[in-house]
């Protein structure tokens, strides 16, 4: 039974995507929290970090500061940036494949912090506005010296 994810992975749906290699793949997180929320999931399905092996886990997290580095050189106005994994469901995961959420921070966002998991900006995106802001961060990425 094939989560969203492993849809995405597959190709069946379609992504924005950052980054990929042969373990995992990042891709811009449709809901937009603020602009550049990157998703980074394992290829392989791991349902969350209390399945990963040390493979998995050394690649994700060496990936996750250079991902993080590289999106926030996209733009001077990101000064932070929010990294997040629920992990079950009494923590509040709700696609049952690990995922892990990058949410750049901006000084004047007004976000919540408790809320910031539970925004969906999508209606004020178009396929256009995805695919500029996809495409600074892959740029960004093939520029960093971290990947
Ligand atoms: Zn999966």
């Amino acid at each position: 039974m094939a989560d969203i994810f492993d849809q995405i992975i597959a190709g069946e749906i379609p992504a924005y995507k950052i980054y990929e290699d042969d373990d995992v793949l990042a891709f811009l997180d449709i809901s937009q929290v603020t602009p550049g929320h990157t998703l980074l999931v394992p290829k392989q399905h791991y349902t969350n970090i209390f399945d990963y092996d040390e493979a998995i886990t050394n690649k994700i997290m060496t990936l996750i500061p250079a991902l993080a580095k590289a999106i926030k050189a996209t733009d001077p106005a990101i000064t932070g940036m929010n990294i997040s994994s629920n992990n079950g469901e009494s923590a509040g995961q709700t696609v049952p494949h690990s995922h892990w959420h990058l949410i750049p921070r901006y000084d004047d966002d007004d976000l919540n912090d408790t809320l910031v998991p539970t925004i969906d900006n999508s209606a004020n995106y178009d396929q256009e506005a995805y695919e500029t802001i996809a495409t600074q961060i892959r740029e960004s990425v093939e520029d960093s010296h971290g990947l």
